[in-house]
């Protein structure tokens, strides 16, 4: 059998087994539905607000800021949507970045069809939003600010405390995206001043479906779904008690050891960079080099295309993601690579290599060494590579 290696922890992570055990009792013993008076119900009521209370803890907020959604999608949407529609809207403007995931760009997109204003930061070749050009798009129309904590393709992490700081003196609401950096970097909302944050499970291994969106008390954010009195009549529907118990025990062990879980992944991750960039020729690394996602490698091989890439990988056990066309559904390269300025060949010939907690440095060496080959090999199909010259 061949090997088969998973480094696409940026696309979903594998549940652990001891949040699939967490979980177990929830379906079967207390299965009861939360808002129910009785003792099935109370029991369920119960574990609600330890989750939420689990999960708070892990970012210095309160247990009733806390607010279960469907995933990151949803919580990107509520943040967007919810401040713009409030009763009290502060403003009709929005301030985001070019290289958000399509959750928060598409949400904003649609809001600027309905007549609000949305405001696109550009990023430096790094990934880097420019804090200068976030102080010089605020006006007095401007409701939130809406910049990722870490991206999801090519890793950079923004100046997320400075960027709150910022807010907080003009009096705008702060979202963060944190689906990637939730369980990869201390956060503290305190201190970053942040107004509302998304967190997904499916990406600290956690179950698929469910996730959270922090709010910070005082915040004036319209419902998301109007029905019972669930997440305090912000978004009603009975609640996905055993998501809720998976994701709040993912969360558990990501904070658990959040350090050595990110001493052991950066190392795995300069490892896999060092490897490539020093034996393959025409590389290079897109995102920041250090202020980066522990588990994020994402390097683009000049003269290849990488879709071929991805499949020859495949074929070699090694499962990646490429920035390239066929896997979007479109033909236009990922918008963040290009929102970083790489050329469309540059950007076809991307790879994403992401790495978490199953991944050994056996996986890294096996990855590089798959690697030269195969890009040896389409090179030399390429009319343009200058060693076929
Ligand atoms: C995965 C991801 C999302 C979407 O989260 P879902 O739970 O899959 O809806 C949003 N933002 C970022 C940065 C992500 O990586």
């Amino acid at each position: 059998m061949t090997k088969r290696i998973y480094m696409d922890y940026a696309a979903t992570t594998p549940v652990k087994k001891e949040v699939v055990d967490a979980m177990l009792p929830y379906f079967t013993e207390t299965f009861g539905n939360a808002s129910s008076p009785h003792g099935f119900g109370r029991d369920a009521k119960k574990v609600l607000i330890s989750s939420r209370e689990t999960i708070a803890k892990t970012l210095n907020a309160k247990t009733d800021e806390i607010y279960f959604t469907a995933g990151g999608t949803e919580s990107d949407n509520w943040a967007l949507k919810g401040v713009l529609k409030s009763v009290k809207p502060k403003g009709n403007h929005i301030i985001t970045s070019a290289i958000e995931h399509h959750a928060i760009l598409h949400a904003g997109e649609a809001l600027e069809k309905e007549g609000y204003k949305l405001t696109v930061l550009p990023v430096d070749s790094d990934g880097l939003i420019s804090l200068e050009d976030l102080k010089a798009a605020i006006t007095d129309e401007t409701a939130l600010i809406s910049i990722m904590f870490m991206n999801n393709e090519i890793g950079t992490m923004q100046p997320i405390k400075e960027i709150g700081e910022i807010a907080k003196a003009h009096n705008i609401y702060f979202h963060t995206d944190a689906v990637q950096a939730y369980g990869n970097v201390k956060i503290d909302v305190e201190e970053m001043h942040i107004d509302m944050l998304s967190m997904s499970s499916h990406k600290i291994y956690g179950p698929k479906g469910i996730g959270a969106l922090y709010i910070r008390k005082g915040t004036l954010l319209a419902n998301f779904i109007d029905g019972g009195a669930q997440e305090k009549k912000k978004r009603g529907g009975t609640e996905n008690i055993p998501g809720i118990v998976g994701f709040a025990k993912a969360a558990e062990i990501a904070h658990e050891n959040l350090e050595d879980h990110i001493e052991r992944l950066t190392g795995l991750r300069d490892r896999l960079i060092d490897g490539l960039l020093s034996k393959i020729d025409y590389s290079r690394l897109n995102g920041h080099r250090t202020l980066r996602h522990p588990g994020n490698v994402n390097i683009s091989f000049e003269f290849i295309e990488g879709e071929a890439l991805l499949l020859m990988l495949d074929h070699k056990g090694v499962a990646g993601s490429s920035g390239s066309a066929c896997t979007s559904g479109s033909l236009d390269p990922s918008h963040v690579l290009m929102g970083i300025g790489l050329t469309h060949e540059v950007a076809h010939g991307s790879l994403r290599l992401s790495l978490g907690d199953f991944t050994t440095e056996e996986d890294i060496d096996y990855a590089i060494e798959a690697l030269i080959p195969i890009v040896q090999r389409l090179r030399e199909m390429s009319p343009l590579y200058p060693g076929n010259n």
